[in-house]
């Protein structure tokens, strides 16, 4: 729901300050239309109908993967598609990953994303729609800022979102926004934002030369500088940063590149995530055992080391496979 406009609606109406957070509150617990607010008066449920589309966004289409993922394609009012996916786990977990940007102007050469047209950033309230989609479908307790775009190039945008999760049921230590180390909006968060929020950082090679091939970012923002950063996250706030690290067959999963990587994460301030690549086109995945032996390289050296579940692969909603274009053109 476009918050500023419903905002300018109430207040049109002469209607008291405490109308908007009460519409915020129905509607992020859930509502699916302004005629369910039964302690709004009905002439101005009636009104509001009329007047505030309630959702920015879409649904173009909707799929289900065999392990319960869901990956919904909407589109903008302007016509940008947007994918967000809402993963169920066994353990009750319900986890969005949410879209910051339509597409995503970094082209890291293994994401699908990347390969795209760049759109434009969306607004907090695009942001907050896709997350409301599936809210109003069941409970949700977690977000992931890991869909399409960089979420530090729309970082107004991003942390407005971010702080009205809780509204939804997602505590801020259970939102996670991640970056591929975009100095400027990594420097304002890590100085402004308060709130428990956690970070993590796409890193995927700690080698400056392998990491400016897969992600041309590099060269503008060098892994140096963007790990001090994460340090200074750490000193601030007390609490640990994710790295990121696709798995690609000869890239960057040799048993000297996980050493490489040990050497410059700090143990107690870093934990790792392996993510298994996603097909995309142009790369291998590693082999599991390159996978495990690369992540007992990490914990000999005190690095705490995860392998990423692989979630909605059958339906293209795994990590770096979101791109709509393909899906909107042939709909
Ligand atoms: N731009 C931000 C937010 C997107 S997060 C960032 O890069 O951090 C999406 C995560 O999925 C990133 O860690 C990204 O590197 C990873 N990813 C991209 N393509 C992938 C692929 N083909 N297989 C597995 N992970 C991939």
């Amino acid at each position: 729901m476009d918050l500023a406009l419903l905002e300018r609606t109430l207040a049109e109406r002469g209607e008291p300050a405490y109308r908007g957070p009460q519409v915020w509150e129905w509607v992020a617990r859930g509502a699916s239309s302004f005629d369910e607010m039964t302690t709004l008066a009905k002439p101005l449920r009636a009104a509001l109908a009329a007047e505030v589309p309630f959702s920015t966004l879409e649904v173009v289409t909707e799929r289900e993967a065999r392990d319960g993922t869901v990956k919904t394609l909407f589109t903008t009012h302007d016509g940008h598609p947007v994918e967000a996916v809402l993963m169920r786990y066994r353990d009750g977990r319900r986890s969005l990953c949410l879209s910051s940007q339509s597409g995503c102007p970094l082209t890291c050469t293994f994401c699908a994303t990347g390969a795209m047209r760049f759109g434009r950033n969306l607004t907090a309230s695009e942001i907050l729609d896709q997350a409301l989609h599936f809210r109003r479908r069941e409970a949700v307790n977690h977000a992931v800022y890991m869909g399409m775009g960089e979420p530090f190039l729309n970082d107004d945008a991003v942390l407005e979102s971010a702080r009205r999760l809780p509204g939804l049921g997602i505590t801020h230590r259970r939102t996670t926004i991640s970056t591929v180390g975009w100095m400027p909006g990594l420097r304002r968060f890590v100085d402004e934002v308060e709130e428990p929020i956690r970070l993590a950082l796409s890193l995927h090679a700690a080698d400056p030369g392998v990491r400016a091939e897969l992600m041309p970012v590099e060269e503008r923002y060098p892994l140096a500088d963007v790990l001090a950063e994460c340090r200074r996250y750490f000193e601030l706030r007390r609490r640990k940063v994710f790295v990121e690290y696709v798995m690609l067959a000869g890239v960057n999963d040799s048993p000297a590149a996980g050493r490489c990587l040990a050497a410059v994460l700090e143990p107690g301030v870093f934990k790792v995530n392996l993510i298994p690549y996603n097909p995309t086109g142009s790369f291998e995945g590693s082999s599991r055992s390159a996978i495990e032996a690369f992540k007992r390289v990490l914990e000999r050296a005190g690095i705490p080391a995860t392998v990423r579940l692989t979630r909605g692969r059958d339906i293209d909603a795994a990590c770096g496979q979101l791109a709509s274009e393909r899906v909107v053109s042939s709909s």
